[in-house]
Parts: C-alpha cells; structure tokens; sequence
C-alpha cells in the first residue's frame, strides 16, 4: 500500500513513540510487519516468514531489521527513505533473531533483566517465541498501550486520505446501484464492486460484502451464487485502501426491477428505524462523551421501535490504517471521545432468514460535533436494477 504522507509525518512519529517510551518507562518497542509498523515508517511490507523488526528503543537510535533481499523495498518507505533510521539486513542463512537481539544489545541497560519490551499486536507469535528465547528475562508488553492513542488522534493530513477514501467509496456504490442488478449473482456484482472500488481511486480493494434478499440478514455474508431478484432488499458493505487508509460504507436498497415492486411494509419499518437511529449518532459525536453513549444514544432508537434484539453488534469501530482498530462504539466501553477518532456509526436491524438493514457511515470527531465523511444517499431508496 503506497503511503501518501511526507517522511516529515513518520519522522515526526518515531519521536513521538520515543518519548513515550521514556515516559513509559519502557526500554523499546518491537514493530512486526503490521498497522504499527506501517504507521511508524509507511512501510506496508508483506508479512511471509522471513523476520521484519522495527526496533524503537526509548534510547538510542531505531533500526529496522529487515531480510536483504527486502532492503530495497525497505528503503522506499518515506519513513526509512528520510535517512534518518539505519537498516540492519540478514542474509537466508543468519539467524534473524540474533541480529535483533544483538540490535537491542547495542545500548545495554535495553536487556537488564525486567527491561520492557513493547510488541506490536499482530506479531506472530512463533516469532514471539523466538525472540523471547533470544532476550531472556525481559518483561512483555503489548505496544498498543503506547501506539494506540496516537494512532487513533488523526491528523488533518490522515482526514485527508479517509475522506478520499470515503468519497470514492460513495462513488462505488451509488455506480452500482445505478446499474443492472437483476439475475446477477452476488459474487458476479462483488466483483464489479472490486473494480470499482479502485477505478474510483482506491489503491485496492479489501472487503465486498454483496447479500441479496434473506441474505441481508447475515451482518457478514459471504457473497455467493444467489442471483438478485426483483421485489427484495440489497446491502452493500464494502471498503478498499487509499494511500493506506481505509474506506468502510453500507448502505441497502430495494430492487424493483423496473416494474415498481416498491418497498414492503415491514421494509419500510425497519429501513427508516435503522435510518433515524443512524442519523441520531451522527448528530450525537461530541468530544468528550463516552463511547458507551453514543452507541445508546444510536440503539435507543432501535429498541424504541421494538427492535432491541435484532441489533446484534455494536454501533461502531474505528478505521484508519485498519478497517477496525480502537475506538470501538460499545456498551462497557467508558473511555472518552476525542477529536480526531474517526469511527464507522453503522446501526442494523437483522430478522433472521427474511430481512436485514445496516447503513454506515464514518465519522471524524471534530472540536464540536461529527464530521460525516460519506455521502452517498442513505433514505429508502428504490432502484431498478434492470
Ligand atoms: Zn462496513
Ligand atoms: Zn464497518
């Protein structure tokens, strides 16, 4: 995934890490091929079995191990190709985990016993478990509890993208709705989806959930062989990656294959209870309120209309490099919104084997409310799909 941000923006980060390591009081963090990673340095590389360590220490000069045969790679990443970080390359038959124990050797209070060690989340554990061997007696952390607030404040530059991101995620589904959907199979429109999630300028797509008729009660489906009829609702929930940053939008319709077989009653019910309940979070976010609360103020308005046991997830999650990472909108959640938190709000009612409705938006908590980034249509909306 291409990183659209200046070296500036990653340098600016390391510091950032740094110092927090300090006042952490922790020795260093370890990023594995991950969000963490490309976060620190713009680097996106591919997670295969050969080691890939970014090595912080709250002291010291950060390294990046890397396989030589990646240095190349490596050194195209804004964060790397500022200069301002050295590279540490081994070769097939060196032992990797040596190499970074040897890194972390360089400053020595880093392997006093109890030393702490930060590990970005998504490091695999059999690398873990080497590590562990070639470092013993230091403490093990998750680095999250470092990473997480700053990776979840986005900075007006990271807005940039996710709005990009969103807006041509608005152009893909309102180009597919637009055009022929009748007798066409789920995975036939999923992939159309793909195309056009990068024609309209994402650098891939990641995720094309296309469910027709009873299948739109499934919040997950796997788009299949079932062909889309007239007279029945369609739900897209889709998302791809521009400039590393995610898109993530729902919206659902009914087909009326030209001949307007309009919405039916119980349609109409639950697309406008799911409707209001989502445009009552997004008018909801202020800085500052708990996460808990925006997803009652949302779910409210579900179990008003009766609905309280078909709203069978939690009203949202945070996107940015990940399609969900924190914040997540849930009941027990009591941390608090900050500015910056970009979110998905994305209430759905699902009667199991008949009808579900999920509409989805993201949303950047700004000084004083929500910045809605999608805008594509949300209102019951009838298209003809032929
Ligand atoms: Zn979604
Ligand atoms: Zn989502």
């Amino acid at each position: 995934m291409t990183s659209r941000l200046p070296s500036e923006t990653y340098a600016g980060r390391l510091a950032s890490v740094r110092e927090a390591l300090r006042h952490d009081g922790a020795a260093a963090l370890l990023a594995g091929v991950g969000p963490e990673l490309e976060w620190l340095l713009g680097y996106a590389a591919t997670g295969l079995e050969r080691l890939n360590l970014l090595v912080v220490p709250a002291v010291g000069d950060p390294v990046l191990v890397v396989p030589r045969l990646e240095a190349p790679a490596a050194r195209e990443a804004p964060g790397v190709a500022s200069g301002t970080l050295a590279l540490s390359t081994w070769d097939e038959t060196d032992d990797p985990f040596a190499l970074a124990a040897s890194v972390l050797d360089a400053a020595g209070p880093r392997r006093a016993p109890g030393a702490r060690l930060l590990v970005s989340d998504g490091l695999r554990a059999a690398f873990l478990l080497r590590l562990q061997a070639a470092v013993p007696g230091a403490g093990w952390e998750t680095a999250s509890s470092v990473v997480g607030p700053m990776r979840r404040a986005k900075s007006a530059e990271e807005v940039a993208l996710l709005r990009a991101a969103a807006a041509a995620a608005d152009r893909t589904v309102t180009g597919l709705f637009a055009g022929r959907l009748v007798g066409r199979s789920e995975a036939d429109i999923a992939r159309e989806v793909r195309e056009r999630l990068v024609a309209e300028g994402h650098d891939s797509a990641s995720f094309w959930i296309v469910a027709s008729g009873p299948n739109t009660a499934s919040p997950h489906h796997e788009p299949g062989s079932r062909e889309v009829r007239a007279g029945e609702p369609l739900l897209l929930d889709i998302g791809g990656r521009l400039g590393g940053y995610c898109s993530d939008i729902t919206r659902t319709v009914w087909v009326d294959g030209g001949d307007g077989v309009g919405p039916d009653e119980t349609f109409r019910h639950l697309h406008g209870l799911v409707e209001e309940a989502q445009a009552t979070g997004r008018a909801a976010v202020r800085p500052g309120m708990a996460l808990q609360d925006l997803d009652r103020a949302a779910r409210s308005v579900i179990e008003a209309g009766g609905h309280a046991a078909h709203f069978i997830h939690r009203l949202g999650h945070g996107i940015g490099l990940e399609v969900h990472e924190e914040p997540y909108l849930v009941e027990g959640a009591s941390d608090v919104l900050v500015p910056g938190d970009a979110f998905s709000i994305e209430p759905g009612i699902y009667l199991e084997g008949r009808y579900g409705v999920r509409i989805e938006d993201i949303v950047v908590c700004g000084d004083h409310g929500g910045d809605v980034l999608n805008q594509a249509p949300r209102g019951l909306a009838a298209v003809s799909g032929r």
